[in-house]
């Protein structure tokens, strides 16, 4: 792999090391760049009443990062918003590939019974709202180099994957850009000749503003209260019980308490059926909340923001299903609905990536932004099915083709299921031992897709108290918000309301963890340092 980056992260003294990490320390705590801590480094018996918070994963530095790159990234994100909630809205498309996955994938089957039963009865909310991110490597394709002269083309994004439910690390990413910046003012980098890291390279990351933004604005779109008498608005963020993650969230919960007065309210995805109802008598069906802590005062959610309900261990018993579908079938603007959540799994990703398919310009008319969202798609293959491109991932899990391009072999590729959250995909030479039972029709529940390989890098990573130093590979999220009308069976018109690009993410990993997630305990944030390469 060549080296396209600066000679990083720089080096220091010993006085300076200890320093930049104070600065760290204190800063990350000061202004909430933090995580609840694990039980494995402040055991439950320390800490019974979970009162400790300490420093989030963070790198360092701020990790080079292409600049052509970073801008492309952001600037094809409202193109990603508009397909995936055409996507959310295009019932038939949509459900061809569902109703494919139903029959190997229980999960994918229950989400979609939730939609049939409320199609059923009828919608009674026709916005919904994504707080979107489409997360990105940068890919080298090394095929390009011409000696050491780097091509134009050489080095792009390649999406790794497009998250529609939960999105997180939009309030820690702010932080974490603002950390940088003021270890960069505070002098705790090193100053060389000319300076590697300066403030104009870092950008700034309006995450928390822009993501709280989509939500106060499907808050005024809900309108007025649909109860009588009227009660009282307010948004409801649905969480897990057990979130260390729980900072990232206030965050934006408390930006838009200061900026709009709006009140929020946490609810655990287990306490749904307890503390809120839809009246019977009402046929608008509000979605009514009343806090535990008020219990005099009701309020009607006019948006619901899922941080949790994700993963199928969410959803233990029936009930959990029951609560599911209570949310869905409620007035509340969803964030995301059944469908949008739905249009996130990797399935639909390796579909709308077939080369030369028309599903792309289906729901994205401008040919031209189409290629550049076609550029950012990285080589993915469909399983057990009897097209093309699945007898081709055969042959190369089957067969050892001498002199095989080496790109080409199963070693480069990465097996994916139709899930989130991280630690659910098997690598390279563990995928042949995984799927050897399986039959071709058990297979159709996974893609496989190409592993994408970045430049080399260097970075330090402050996690649980220790510096760890070594090669990285960063991870590029970029958010998006989207607020839109639904069209109705083609008598009304799709209307999009909002749609923006809302910040940034970056997650940097050691290069020896196959997986990036920080709350799963893989990666740590961390924030660009522009580079033009
Ligand atoms: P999840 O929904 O669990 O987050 P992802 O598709 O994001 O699933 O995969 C999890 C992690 O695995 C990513 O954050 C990344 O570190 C790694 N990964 C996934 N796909 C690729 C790929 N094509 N190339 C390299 N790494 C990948
Ligand atoms: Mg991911």
């Amino acid at each position: 792999m060549p080296q396209i980056y600066p000679q990083y992260p720089p080096e220091l003294t010993q006085e300076q090391s200890q320093y930049l990490l104070t600065t760290v320390k204190d800063w990350s705590i000061a202004h909430g760049l933090a995580v609840r801590a694990p039980a494995s480094f402040i055991p439950e018996e320390v800490d019974p009443t979970g009162v400790v918070a300490i420093t989030a994963p963070v790198a360092l530095f701020p990790s080079p990062f292409p600049r052509s790159c970073f801008e492309e990234a952001r600037a094809i994100q409202t193109a990603y918003n508009e397909i995936y909630s055409a996507i959310a809205q295009d019932e038939k498309w949509l459900g061809g590939i569902v109703e494919d996955l139903i029959k190997v994938d229980d999960f994918i089957a229950k989400l979609w019974n939730v939609h049939l039963a409320v199609q059923k009865e009828g919608y009674v909310q026709d916005l919904s709202l994504g707080l979107f991110r489409s997360d990105y490597m940068v890919h080298v394709d090394v095929s390009m180099f011409e000696g050491q002269n780097l091509d134009d083309y050489a080095l792009q994004v390649k999406q790794v994957e497009f998250n529609t439910i939960a999105s997180s690390f939009g309030g820690l990413s702010s932080r974490v850009s603002e950390l940088h910046r003021h270890l960069l003012s505070a002098n705790a980098y090193p100053l060389t000749d000319p300076p590697l890291i300066n403030a104009s390279s870092l950008p700034t990351n309006s995450s928390i503003i822009s993501l709280s933004a989509g939500l106060s604005a499907a808050h005024k779109a809900y309108g007025c209260s649909r109860s009588t008498p009227p009660l009282p608005l307010c948004i409801l963020f649905i969480v897990q019980e057990l979130e260390r993650n729980v900072f990232d969230q206030r965050h934006l919960e408390y930006h838009l308490m200061t900026h709009s007065e709006i009140p929020i309210f946490r609810l655990s995805f287990n306490s749904i059926l307890n503390q809120t109802h839809i009246p019977t008598s009402n046929p608008m069906r509000p979605l009514i909340y009343t806090p535990p802590q008020l219990p005099n005062i009701s309020y009607e959610v006019t948006t619901l923001y899922l941080r949790a309900g994700y993963s199928p261990a969410e959803y233990p018993s029936d009930e959990s299903w029951t609560a599911r579908l209570h949310l869905e079938r409620s007035a509340a603007i969803k964030c995301p609905g059944i469908l949008t959540h739905l249009a996130g799994s990797k399935k639909v990703q390796q579909v709308l990536a077939i080369p030369e398919s028309s599903h792309l310009a289906r729901f994205l008319p401008d040919s031209k932004v189409e290629e550049r969202v076609r550029r950012t798609f990285a080589r993915m293959y469909p399983l057990g099915d009897d097209s093309k491109a699945a007898r081709h991932v055969n042959s190369m899990l089957y067969t050892d083709v001498p002199n095989m391009d080496p790109q080409m072999t199963i070693q480069c590729h990465v097996l994916k299921p139709q899930r989130e959250g991280g630690g659910n995909n098997i690598y390279g030479n563990a995928i042949r031992p995984f799927l050897k039972d399986m039959s071709e029709h058990q297979k159709r529940a996974y893609i496989l897709m190409e592993i994408i390989q970045p430049p080399k890098l260097c970075n330090s990573i402050l996690r649980n108290g220790k510096v760890e130093s070594g090669e990285v590979i960063g991870e590029l999220g970029i958010y998006g918000v989207c607020l839109w009308r639904n069209g109705k069976n083609g008598v009304k018109k799709r209307e999009i309301l909002e749609n923006w690009e809302a910040g940034y993410l970056l997650r940097t990993k050691g290069k020896e963890s196959d997986e990036g997630g920080v709350a799963a305990g893989f990666g740590a944030v961390d924030s660009c340092l522009l580079v033009d390469v």
